[in-house]
């Protein structure tokens, strides 16, 4: 049965309306624009419990254009990028406005790298709608931090805190035997802050993915396996290797390295030198509800902006390189990946 829907409850449902309502709306209306306002009708839409939707108010007119044609942008979000950095001293909030005020809403996790990156990452995400943080200790950005993780426990509490990170193994930048144990030690401690915090983890893994996976396994032991889940950022190993995170129930990061022509076949990874093909065939099996896609900006700028400082508003490089690889559309991809950052993060 039809349902003569009144101008207030329509603005409303507009406003509680789950995302993927409001995208089936906008699409609606833009095949059927020529509809008149006053007799528009929308098909069944039951999984969301809208049945059947007659608009009968001119009002609604500026509604509509005020709240599907101009402001419900497909959003997506940069899972790992350092808007934080000081790489955007300069023009940060010219830099976030284009993410934001792009053809879609790119929202992004501010990720810290060590307690100063990590402090600036939540009084930025403190100050914007559409921007998390996390906190942690990257495995060699800053040896000089003497962990005190009590710093890093009472970051982790501020509800815009989303995950613990970026923390992880990185035995390309600095290596002997030492070094190797004392990145292990590090780590360890932030798995235990995840799981005391229920956070997930955002991890870094370079030439390391064995070790990472032994250590994993003896956390979930030790802490229980649904205390220790989170994703493998900025992924770049093998299909074999990728199965492994994926059966411990981890997402995995891609970013700019997938528009790297093949011919370029060593990334800025030097892992087991993986040319790009392979990681191809990640991005092409990877079941999509564990795909995340990031920036890892001010770093690894995608083509066409390869070699120059990173920004999120190039996003969508990183996710229509994706959609090609897996042969569907942008649409898809936003959105899955999306929806796959609000289960993982809790956003
Ligand atoms: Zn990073």
């Amino acid at each position: 049965m039809a349902k003569i829907c009144s101008f207030r409850s329509f603005r409303l449902f507009l406003r509680k309306a789950p995302l993927a309502v409001k995208l089936w709306i906008r699409k609606e209306l833009e095949n059927n624009y020529t509809l008149s306002v006053q007799q528009l009708t929308f098909p069944t839409y039951a999984s969301h419990g809208l049945k059947k939707l007659i608009v009968s108010n001119p009002q609604l007119h500026s509604v509509l254009q005020e709240h599907i044609f101009a402001k419900l942008k497909q959003i997506m979000i940069d899972s790992h990028s350092h808007p934080q950095f000081p790489q955007y001293d300069q023009d940060r909030d010219e830099m976030i406005r284009r993410a934001f005020d792009g053809e879609m809403e790119i929202q992004m996790i501010c990720v810290g790298t060590d307690y100063e990156m990590s402090a600036k990452a939540v009084v930025l995400a403190n100050q914007h709608e559409g921007i998390w943080a996390s906190a942690g200790l990257h495995p060699n950005d800053n040896l000089q931090e003497k962990l005190d993780l009590d710093l890093y426990r009472k970051l982790a509490e501020d509800p815009k805190v989303v995950a613990i990170g970026e923390v992880g193994l990185d035995f390309y930048r600095t290596t002997g035997e030492e070094n190797l144990a004392f990145q292990k030690e590090r780590l360890v401690k932030f798995l235990e802050l995840a799981a005391e915090t229920g956070k997930p983890l955002i991890m870094h893994c370079r030439e390391a993915y064995t070790e990472m996976l032994e250590i994993l396994d003896g956390a979930s032991t030790l802490f229980g396996a649904e205390k220790i889940r989170g994703v493998i950022h900025s992924f770049t190993s093998t299909w074999e290797t990728a199965k492994k995170f994926l059966e411990r129930g981890f997402y995995l990061g891609f970013n700019g390295i997938i528009t790297f022509p093949p011919s370029s076949a060593s990334r800025r990874t030097t892992e087991g030198q993986v040319p790009t093909s392979s990681l191809e065939e990640v991005v092409k099996n990877i079941p999509l509800n564990k795909l995340l896609l990031e920036t890892d900006a001010p770093y690894l700028s995608p083509v066409p902006y390869r070699g120059q400082r990173n920004e999120s508003s190039y996003l969508k490089f990183v996710a229509e390189k994706v959609a090609e690889l897996r042969n569907t559309n942008l649409e898809e991809i936003s959105r899955q990946t999306t929806e796959n950052c609000k289960n993982l993060f809790k956003l």
